[in-house]
């Protein structure tokens, strides 16, 4: 689940076996251990070389590290890190304590007396929100992947319109940000625990037919919007599924940085295909990839050339899973090529 995560582009990270929680960190990056040394998450080494201290801020699409990290025994469960992914997963509780206050149960909406009163559970919030804010009749209605929680619980997946980025927050709080009562929002600064994790008090199960996350649908965006959930919306590259190649590399970090962007681009222009019809030149964008690459581990800017053909190969499967024979050949001759005509930031820019 891990790896299916990460070829959709969504960054992962593991969690502690049996628990809903990230896995703890090395003793120096774990606040509750005497040896902590306080750092901010952003800059920490640890993450640089490959650990998943810092939770949801370690979380990768690199398959080198995904597999590691999930060849460990008990086996973790899966965290996304849903703003990276471009996700917006609404968290609906089912713990019965209600009823509430009317003006707490959805901030962003006049509720009577009457309907709070007949709000027991966060289902019931979000049936009364779908009914408010003009989505489906039956809050069940919502085709997208739908995940029930241990607790019974349902998490709602969405894939957030381009460009725009959501904001996270507790409906249970008291002031501040919030969607409705007993109705979180997972999305920057937040993760969420994939569908197949196993805990301790039961499975996270993708229900009914849809595996994959729908648009967000206007009414909930508005929605989102209103109670102040909208932190941009302005163009900006979705992650995909690029691993950063030149991470692992001892260079100069000015080099370093321009040979994750020269992959990262190259990387685009193959994936891209995969909204382009057959005939669009998948394989030349695919062979001038290869090409460009095996220029970067000639240089030595891209740390194997193993890495490389994995990730040419990943890219080439997310936009023509069909061909798979082809692509392994014009990879093969593409990063041979590539290596005879080393590609560095002071020679080529
Ligand atoms: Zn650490
Ligand atoms: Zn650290």
């Amino acid at each position: 689940m891990a790896a299916w995560c990460a070829r959709r582009g969504w960054p992962v990270f593991p969690l502690r076996a049996g628990h809903k929680t990230p896995r703890p960190g090395c003793s120096r990056c774990r606040q509750a251990s005497d040896h902590y040394v306080p750092h901010a998450p952003a800059g920490c080494p640890c993450i640089t070389q490959g650990r998943w201290c810092h939770g949801f801020y370690a979380a990768t699409l690199d398959t080198e590290r995904v597999a590691r990290w999930w060849r460990e025994r008990p086996v973790p469960g899966v965290g996304v890190a849903t703003g990276p992914a471009s996700l917006v997963v609404v968290d609906v509780d089912c713990h019965a304590d209600g009823p509430v206050a009317a003006s707490r149960v959805l901030p962003g909406f006049d509720v009577s007396e009457q309907e709070a009163q007949e709000v027991r559970t966060g289902l019931d919030t979000w049936k009364l929100l779908a009914r408010l804010a003009g989505g489906p009749d039956a809050a069940d209605a919502v085709q997208t992947l739908t995940v029930a929680t241990p607790s019974g619980g349902r998490h709602l997946w969405f894939t957030a319109p381009r460009g725009t980025r959501w904001a996270s927050s507790a409906g249970g709080d008291h002031g501040g940000r919030a969607l409705g009562w007993q109705l979180d929002v997972r999305a920057e600064g937040g993760y969420i625990v994939a569908p197949g994790t196993l805990t301790q008090t039961g499975a996270y199960r993708a229900v009914g037919k849809v595996r994959l996350p729908a648009l967000l649908p206007g009414w909930l965006a508005g929605a989102l919007q209103r109670t102040g959930h909208l932190l941009q919306s302005v163009p900006r590259p979705r992650a995909t599924a690029v691993p950063n190649l030149a991470r692992q590399v001892a260079a100069p970090q000015a080099e370093s940085a321009w040979a994750s962007a020269v992959v990262a681009t190259a990387l685009a222009q193959v994936t891209e295909c995969e909204r382009l019809p057959e005939g669009s030149g998948w394989s030349t964008k695919l062979n001038k990839a290869a090409f460009t690459i095996g220029g970067l581990v000639a240089a030595g800017l891209v740390a194997s050339d193993a890495d490389a053909r994995r990730a040419l190969a990943d890219a080439a499967m997310q936009a023509r899973p069909q061909r798979e024979q082809e692509a392994h050949r014009i990879i093969r001759s593409g990063l041979i090529a590539g290596q005879r005509r080393p590609l560095n930031p002071t020679k080529d820019r």
